[in-house]
């Protein structure tokens, strides 16, 4: 719930069905990236705020009525969440844009499509079927898959509602409850949702969202002794951090974390679309997404006039407020990933990487405030410099060049990170044997950035654990259960088993 105070709007957590405030009565400011000015006040949850949201969600799923809800009356109320999403799209999108400096257009859309994960889920809930094993032994062995109970969400900043989605959808859509916490920069959407969520006619207590640093109130929810399963999206370090803490009492752990994604393009490729690809692929959301296609590979033959074309391209996309319909590269979201970009933009100077646009403020008029950093592009980077190795999160693009398709292979392998890939040819015999080889969770092949609820998205290596979306994502939020009736009609030697 949002309540306006003079210039500020005060947000307040969602907590077994009721709005309340931070217990410690703090509350941190949320910056909007284009005014560089806070427009909201977060609550700044503690550890007794995460112990009230989980009780509250152990409570709803042992004793409220959503545990016992019949599987497609649970998807009839995900489903609605869905409709009052769409309903109240463009408003969630204003709220989004505030928080990050997303562009508008793009927000309208996404949020629009994240009530497809909804509508998807809901559908799935009461298909989630058992089977009937061919046991060897006087006996019907059958197994059920079953909720965990009380599901963990930790988010970032870049997609806040999207990213919340993908977890909440499909664990509300398996029987659990959920206790979600948004990044402590963009909690205000989470927390409007929740006014839908009431709406929709969820149990109370069965989603909450508590706010704060993760520090804080985060590790609390994580380590907390009810809790069954930690959904974490957000960097490398913090997930493995996360994950160790999850393994101190055997909970089940999914990650979605970072990448350094190679956008590999062939000499035969269509360097239209190739150009557009890789310029959606590293500046989109100004490159802060987990997916950001930061290593363009470009094959020799091709290496200048694609730069060429690269740049002009970029060059010609407008830089500014991202609530103007025209801008197609909005600012950072926030000072701290802004003063980031810029000290990774020096570290590859230094390394003798070739600057050959960007690496700056823009210096028109519209820019003058906000966290904005000029699209950025570099030649002449070898894959073992840092700016080929360590995650930017912003809109900086480092070009190596290869000749072979097994030099391709090898320098996009050699990354600790193993999200995505993209592959630009007319050659598919080519696309699919680099398909078969490249270390990645996902492989896009003369496109990028393409997600969908159907289709299982996640990382190899350092990237993640476990699989969001399609039929992969919900058996990340399910446990098997094997039931034996015996058949016999006496129990022959109870000392003897096998
Ligand atoms: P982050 O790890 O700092 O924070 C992510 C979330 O974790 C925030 O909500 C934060 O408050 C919380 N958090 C931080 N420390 C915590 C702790 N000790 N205990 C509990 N919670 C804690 O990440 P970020 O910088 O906000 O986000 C950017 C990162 O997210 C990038 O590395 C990016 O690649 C990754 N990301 C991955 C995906 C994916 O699906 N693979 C998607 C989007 C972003």
């Amino acid at each position: 719930m949002m309540v306006e105070t003079g210039e500020l709007t005060k947000l307040q957590m969602y907590i077994g069905g009721e709005w309340v405030a931070p217990s410690g009565g703090e509350y941190i400011e949320s910056v909007d990236p284009f005014t560089a000015k806070p427009w909201a006040l977060v609550p700044r949850g503690n550890a007794q705020d995460a112990d009230r949201a989980i009780r509250a969600a152990d409570a709803a799923f042992r004793d409220g009525p959503w545990g016992r809800m019949h599987p497609s009356d649970r998807g009839v109320i995900i489903h609605r969440l869905g409709t009052l999403i769409e309903k109240h799209a463009d408003e969630l999108a204003e709220i989004e844009v505030r928080d990050n400096g997303r562009l508008l257009a793009e927000m309208r859309h996404q949020i629009r499509y994240v009530a497809k994960w909804y509508y998807y889920y809901a559908g799935l809930a009461d298909k989630i079927e058992g089977v009937v094993h061919p046991c060897d032994k006087p006996a019907l062995s059958f197994s059920r898959s079953e909720p965990l109970g009380v599901c963990v969400g930790i988010v970032p900043w870049n997609a806040p509602l999207l990213l919340f989605s993908l977890k909440a959808a499909p664990a509300l859509a398996a029987g659990n409850t959920l206790v979600m916490k948004p990044a402590e920069h963009t909690s205000a959407t989470a927390l409007k949702l929740m006014e839908l969520v009431e709406e929709a006619g969820f149990p109370p207590g069965v989603v909450n969202v508590v706010t704060g640093y993760g520090k804080e109130v985060g590790e609390p929810l994580v380590t907390h002794p009810l809790t069954r399963h930690l959904g974490f999206t957000g960097s490398t370090a913090t997930g493995a951090y996360l994950y160790s803490l999850a393994a101190k009492d055997v909970k089940r752990a999914s990650l979605e974390l970072g990448g350094k994604s190679p956008n590999i393009v062939f000499s035969d490729a269509n360097l239209d679309n190739a150009v557009r690809g890789v310029v959606g692929g590293i500046f989109g959301a100004t490159g802060q997404t987990c997916i950001a296609g930061s290593r363009l590979l470009l094959h020799r033959k091709v290496h200048d006039e694609f730069v060429d074309r690269l740049t002009a391209f970029t060059k010609a996309a407008r830089v500014g407020d991202p609530r103007n319909e025209r801008t197609q590269i909005g600012p950072i979201a926030n000072q701290m990933q802004y003063e980031r970009v810029l000290d990774y933009v020096r570290i590859a100077q230094n390394e003798g990487a070739d600057l050959v646009l960007g690496g700056k403020r823009p210096e028109h008029d519209e820019c003058a405030r906000g966290f904005f950093v000029e699209p950025t592009i570099f030649t002449g980077v070898h894959n073992e410099m840092r700016i080929a190795r360590e995650e930017v999160f912003g809109p900086v693009l480092s070009t190596i060049v290869f000749d072979e398709p097994e030099e391709a292979i090898a320098i996009a392998n050699d990354s600790e990170f193993g999200l995505a890939a993209g592959v630009w040819t007319s050659d598919m015999k080519l696309a699919l044997r680099m398909s078969d080889r490249l270390q990645a969770g996902s492989v896009w092949i003369n496109t990028y950035r393409d997600i969908s609820y159907t289709t299982p998205f996640g990382g190899y290596k350092q990237s993640g654990i476990g699989r969001e979306n399609g039929i992969e994502g919900i058996r990340e939020y399910l446990q098997t259960k094997a039931v034996w009736i015996s058949t016999a009609e006496e129990i022959a030697n109870p000392f003897v088993i096998g």
